[in-house]
């Protein structure tokens, strides 16, 4: 038993671009910055790569959500080794209970076994898409993966949790979120760059899949960290137990 893997891959900025607020405070500047796959979503392709190579997925399917842009992204995901992807063309940012209703939508359409996502996206930091996912679809889930093994029609998953590791068996279909720990992602070669050009890239405009994606939360603002206060050197261990102890008599 082979299957297909779904991997939604959003497409966020660089994780070393410096990113600045807007001078109204509205929300992030983000014209001119240098976009990017979201780095767990590199290392969930990169998992459903190597089960293809190890016979036990049949086809990879990059799938991302977001404006015209998100099929540089695609196109790249086909150069790291995705069979095909598809473009969900969405006017602007939506929520990831959204997203989540928009990839059940795909995964039914193509008629998935597994899906493999980031645990979370680096420019929202919300951790919810895979966890709603997973009870729209009815699918056992498991977050955080950093090791996944499947065999007989069986997916076991390794979670890094506070007190050690965990095992978890899950039957398929299954919806897994992986962590930083699971692989290291690879380049795409410049052959495989030329061949991605002639892999299938669908399109289809987010409206025509029947989903609400209204808005269910406002943005207020956003601003800048506090900048830290400067440090000052001490000269000794004694002078930085002498200081300790006058802060702990403050407490
Ligand atoms: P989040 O819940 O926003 O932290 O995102 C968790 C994961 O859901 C990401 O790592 C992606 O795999 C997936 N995801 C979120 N938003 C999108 C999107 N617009 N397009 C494709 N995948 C997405």
């Amino acid at each position: 038993m082979t299957y297909s893997i779904l991997v939604p891959v959003k497409q966020v900025a660089d994780s070393t671009a410096r990113i600045r607020v807007r001078n109204d405070g509205s929300d992030v500047d983000l014209s001119g910055v240098k976009m990017a796959a979201n780095p767990f979503d590199e290392i969930a392709l990169e998992e459903a790569i190597r089960q293809r190579e190890a016979g036990m997925a049949r086809e990879v399917v990059v799938v991302s959500i977001g404006p015209r842009t998100a099929q540089e992204t695609l196109r790249k995901a086909l150069a790291i080794g995705a069979d095909r992807a598809i473009h969900v063309l969405a006017p602007r940012e939506i929520e990831p209970l959204a997203v989540a209703k928009v990839l059940k939508k795909i995964a039914q359409r193509e008629a998935v076994d597994l899906v493999f996502l980031g645990k979370q996206a680096i420019d929202d930091d919300c951790n919810q898409t895979g966890q709603m996912l997973a009870e729209f679809l009815g699918w056992p889930q498991a977050t955080f993966a950093s090791s996944v093994r499947i065999a007989g029609g069986e997916i076991t998953v390794v979670r890094e949790v506070d007190d050690g590791l965990e095992t978890l068996a899950l039957s398929v279909p299954a919806v897994v979120s992986v962590d930083l720990r699971l692989n290291e992602p690879r380049y795409a070669s410049l052959p495989n760059i030329m061949k991605a050009k002639n892999k299938p890239l669908a399109e289809i405009a987010v409206e025509d899949l029947g989903v609400d994606i209204a808005p269910r939360l406002t943005l207020l603002g956003v601003r800048e960290p506090d900048v830290r206060q400067a440090g000052t050197m001490v000269r000794s261990v004694g002078e930085l137990a002498s200081i300790l102890r006058l802060a702990a008599g403050r407490i």
